[in-house]
């Protein structure tokens, strides 16, 4: 007989475990609310909806999320493979045409004779082996019942998301397309500031008026009023730690001259395309706490975006996760319940990929493919910050970074050259597992 599962949640992690599970033969019940129930961010009814930018991050080598890329490719993540069928240009980042790519998942899926979809909202955990993949927005219900299961150790924040507006309102003569010191194609629009038009934004940032967080909110946060991960810190905040922490951060202009007049701005805000077709565009960096009204008046002042339409405003949200250092055994299941794996962002990983990533562990756990991944590569120590209780303060959600590798045996100082070496010993730790039982691996 056929091995079966049920997985709770058809996002990033959900799917990639549910393909993985499903082409080795398991049974799977794939449990997803929507749309029956929505979450306070999800639009549709698609699998693997990306719900905030549509970029996966960089793919270079010598940043933690193309290093992270690379070792997913050699464990064989399938999301990450239709991710690069739907990509869109974005220079060195891997940004995908965020409906096509949730459409092949969905159609992956769907294609699958042994995976059963069921639409419906998972209140209790059922019996049986489970991954429970609900994410960082898991409903309430769900939430209840794992803190009646877990007791108190859990951690609630907020998180903010960028609005997109349309291509055709933009106005073409005032912004232009290049890339940083045009490296790579020019795929980004970019709205140049004067030092007047510069300071006149923050103003109005620092004096409209933001959302209050909702009751259900205030219900189950514990810790700090706001915290937020610092790369989807909201803009208004940014630009309360100072004048110009904007115009030396996500807003610098180095490297981005208009390359008609050779002009260097003030500072300079950048547009992303969100699809294929160029149809839409993301304001970069700008994700925001604002209310609606206010986010119309206040990105309105950006040069060039003075008609802007907007497709999606920014929003705020509550972003939940487990202490999982407490609760979860070696194998990244709860400990009251052995059978019950956790996946995605609820787990505590932060990012796209390192949901996707996640749904790939576990789904070779499941399979008893792995027990561990190496210690020198990216997934290897996300796999462990979950599991290992933290030296100091609490557990936090962790990204693919460089700074959670071990450092190399000799003191290298060129930290390019470092980095490179550090990507070599990586993906050699990996491929020396994938010899170890290659056909089980890819
Ligand atoms: C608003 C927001 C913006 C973000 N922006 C980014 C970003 O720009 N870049 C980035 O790298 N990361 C971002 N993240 C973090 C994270 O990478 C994403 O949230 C990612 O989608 C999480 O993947 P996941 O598989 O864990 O959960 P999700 O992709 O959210 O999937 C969970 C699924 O479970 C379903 N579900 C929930 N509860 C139940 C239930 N009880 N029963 C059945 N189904 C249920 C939901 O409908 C959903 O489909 C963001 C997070 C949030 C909340």
């Amino acid at each position: 007989m056929s091995p079966a599962i049920s997985i709770i949640g058809g996002g990033l992690a959900g799917s990639e475990a549910a393909l993985q599970l499903a082409t080795r033969g398991f049974e799977v019940r794939l449990i997803e609310m929507r749309p029956r129930r929505n979450t306070e961010v999800h639009t549709g009814s698609l699998f693997a909806e990306l719900v905030c930018s549509n970029s996966l991050k960089s793919v270079r080598l010598d940043t933690g999320a193309g290093l992270l890329k690379e070792e997913m490719r050699l464990l064989g993540s399938i999301l990450l493979d239709i991710a690069e069928q739907s990509k869109v240009p974005a220079g060195h980042a891997l940004a995908v045409d965020r409906e096509l790519f949730a459409q092949n998942v969905s159609r992956h899926i769907e294609n699958m004779p042994n995976i059963r979809i069921i639409r419906d909202e998972a209140t209790t955990l059922p019996s049986g082996k489970v991954i429970l993949a609900t994410g960082p927005l898991t409903s309430d219900a769900m939430m209840r019942h794992l803190q009646k299961l877990l007791g108190e150790d859990q951690l609630f924040f907020f998180d903010a998301i960028a609005p997109i507006i349309d291509a055709d309102t933009i106005d073409m003569d005032t912004v232009y397309a290049k890339a940083r010191y045009d490296k790579g194609e020019a795929d980004y629009l970019n709205c140049a500031f004067t030092k007047e038009q510069y300071y006149d934004f923050v103003d109005a940032l620092l004096s409209a008026e933001k959302h209050e967080a909702h009751e259900f909110e205030n219900e189950f946060f514990n810790g700090d009023k706001f915290s937020f991960y610092e790369n989807c810190m909201p803009i208004e905040e940014i630009a309360r730690r100072g004048r110009d922490s904007l115009r030396h951060g996500v807003m610098r202009p180095m490297g981005l001259e208009n390359p008609a007049t050779g002009q260097k701005a003030f500072a300079v805000l950048q547009l992303r395309a969100e699809n294929k077709d160029f149809t839409a565009y993301n304001l970069v960096g700008c994700q925001t706490m604002l209310r609606y009204p206010e986010q119309k008046r206040v990105f309105k002042q950006i040069p060039g975006l003075q008609s802007a339409s907007f497709l999606r405003y920014g929003s705020i949200h509550r972003n939940s996760y487990l202490n999982s250092p407490k609760i979860m055994n070696p194998l990244l299941s709860l400990k009251v319940r052995p059978d019950v794996w956790v996946a995605g962002q609820l787990s505590g990983v932060e990012g796209y990929m390192e949901c996707i990533a996640s749904g790939l562990m576990i789904a070779k756990i499941v399979a008893n493919e792995l027990s561990i991944l190496p210690e020198e590569s990216i997934m290897g120590q996300l796999w462990r910050r979950l599991i290992n209780i933290p030296e100091k303060g609490k557990f936090s959600p962790v990204n693919a970074n460089f700074g959670i590798l071990p450092a190399l045996d000799s003191n290298i100082r060129d930290k390019k050259l470092k980095r490179e070496l550090m990507s070599q010993r990586s993906l050699a730790a990996i491929r020396r597992i994938s010899q170890i039982c290659p056909e089980k691996l890819v």
